[in-house]
């Protein structure tokens, strides 16, 4: 029987609750506005849960490009017991290590004490558009449909689905439907971290050091010698090296680019493995996203078998854990204001109406062995306009995360965690600002000065030279 929809009223509406969502919630919230945030699963986090390194924290240089919430979420984490470290990796960038479980309770603990309305389960389906406004948001749970209305939205869905029902343009993949892969990290506990990190002294040809020409004063073999000596079990394993090439050519492994290992937990004796995929598949075709996951955790036993047989340290690891969810590096890049392009990423260009910063070189992997990788000037970071937030088309409704508008090549940089909760604190502060507004005209009425300072009150690095 049709039945009429419930509605409910908020300030400001997030759709989506991994990094960027998160972030935008708790600032909003923060800044005095009543928030909903709604995610389509059953736990917030995204990829922070997955056990993946946080990327786009630090530049090259070692210097925080990122502050405020990550850094509230990274203490959070620190308090109970599951902050590994901030550490170069001494191929090209700096990585923040948590264990993914306790980032769990950690994300929760932030976005509860921020005073956030949570709708788990829930996903928004539908948007109405009045005079180029959002008006409201469909949501769809057990409770049936729901109407949100809001003043402002904030699309973090990763996929920009609310800015594309709200008819904002958008841009996916490359040429001939070039797609990054979609992948499923896996962990093992139980590894002999230093015989690990011994086997990578021992046979440097098989892993990716001194990439990034901002360290070309230290020789690869210092730099080799400095990343065995800090202690964590941290390494990549290249598909050219003896070790992965001899695993493809027999069979044993399937075609990979690289086999990236980090620790989630030195305790536990546990690292996180990123190396399955499958290049080219659009993520916002669900049954194609289904189909991708029974090979995806094949080849999980696959290579978890491979490091047990292989690889010194693995011999009496368990398998321990795999992604909440098949993860997902590329769909739509929503067009905004401003399109985040090339040079600015590479040339680390700094700007007046900067509201986040980026740091991660420009990382676009492909399908089989292929990856791109080009390190930033100097090692540094460049700044995210607030018009790469903001989709065209629309009046009230701001973006961050993996959605942002960015060229491809901008996005293979901006798209890592640190840099969505960089972006998403920013929108969350613009959305409260904006809902504040007796009459909120368009979001573009924000003012960037003052949105940057009241930024820079609450711990985000704006300004610098970083
Ligand atoms: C395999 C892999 C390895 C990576 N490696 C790293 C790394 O080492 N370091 C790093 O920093 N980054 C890495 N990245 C990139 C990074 O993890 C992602 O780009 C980033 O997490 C994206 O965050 P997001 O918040 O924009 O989107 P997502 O994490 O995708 O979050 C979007 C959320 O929105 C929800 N959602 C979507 N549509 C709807 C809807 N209509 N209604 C309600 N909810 C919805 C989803 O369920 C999801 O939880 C990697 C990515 C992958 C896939």
């Amino acid at each position: 029987m049709a039945q009429r929809l419930r509605q409910e009223d908020y300030d400001v509406v997030v759709i989506g609750g991994g990094a960027a969502g998160v972030a935008a919630a708790v600032s909003a919230a923060r800044n005095g506005s009543r928030t909903l945030l709604v995610e389509a699963g059953p736990m917030i986090g995204g990829e922070m849960i997955s056990g993946l390194p946080i990327d786009g924290c630090l530049n090259t240089r070692g210097e925080w490009v990122v502050g405020g919430v990550a850094r509230e979420l990274f203490d959070e984490c620190d308090k109970m017991g599951g902050y590994v470290g901030a550490f170069y990796d001494w191929r090209t960038i700096w990585v923040v290590c948590v264990d993914p479980e306790v980032m769990k309770l950690a994300v929760m603990n932030v976005v509860m004490r921020a005073g956030i309305k949570l709708l788990l389960y829930t996903f928004a389906e539908d948007v109405v558009v009045q005079d180029g406004k959002v008006t409201g948001v469909v949501l769809l749970n057990k409770n049936q449909r729901t109407l949100v209305t809001g003043k402002v939205f904030v699309d973090c869905s990763g996929d920009g689905d609310l800015a594309h029902l709200a008819g904002a343009p958008h841009e996916m993949g490359g040429e001939e439907g070039a797609l990054q892969p979609v992948s499923l990290v896996f962990r093992m506990m139980g590894v002999d971290t230093e015989r690990l990190m011994s086997f990578v002294a021992e046979k440097p040809e098989n892993v990716a050091v001194a990439e990034n020409p901002y360290y070309d004063n230290i020789s690869r073999e210092e730099q080799l010698r400095r990343l065995v000596e800090q202690g964590y079990p941290k390494v990549f394993f290249v598909a050219k090296g003896p070790l992965i090439s001899a695993g493809i050519a027999s069979g044993e492994l399937y075609p990979t680019a690289l086999m990236g290992i980090g620790p989630v937990s030195m305790k536990r004796r546990e690292i996180y493995c990123n190396t399955t995929r499958i290049a080219n598949v659009d993520a916002t075709d669900t049954e194609k996203l289904t189909q991708t996951l029974p090979e995806l955790m094949e080849q999980v036993w696959i290579c978890s078998r491979f490091l047990a047989k292989r690889v010194p340290g693995f011999e009496d690891a368990q398998f321990s854990g795999i992604a909440p969810r098949i993860g997902i590096r590329e769909t739509r890049r929503i067009l905004g204001d401003y399109v985040l392009n090339f040079d600015d990423v590479m040339n680390a260009k700094k700007r007046d109406d900067g509201v986040a910063k980026g740091a991660h070189h420009v990382d676009i992997h492909g399908s089989g062995r292929y990856q791109l990788r080009q390190p930033i000037k100097d090692g540094g970071s460049y700044d995210i306009p607030l018009g790469c937030l903001i989709p065209r088309n629309v009046k009230n409704v701001l973006l961050a995360g993996r959605c942002l508008s960015a060229t491809r090549e901008a996005h293979g940089s901006a798209r890592v965690m640190g840099t969505c909760m960089a972006m998403g604190q920013a929108v969350g502060t613009a959305a409260a600002l904006a809902s504040s507004a007796n009459q909120l005209e368009d979001i573009r009425t924000v003012q960037v000065g003052a949105l940057r300072e009241r930024l820079k009150e609450q711990g985000a690095v704006i300004d610098g030279t970083h």
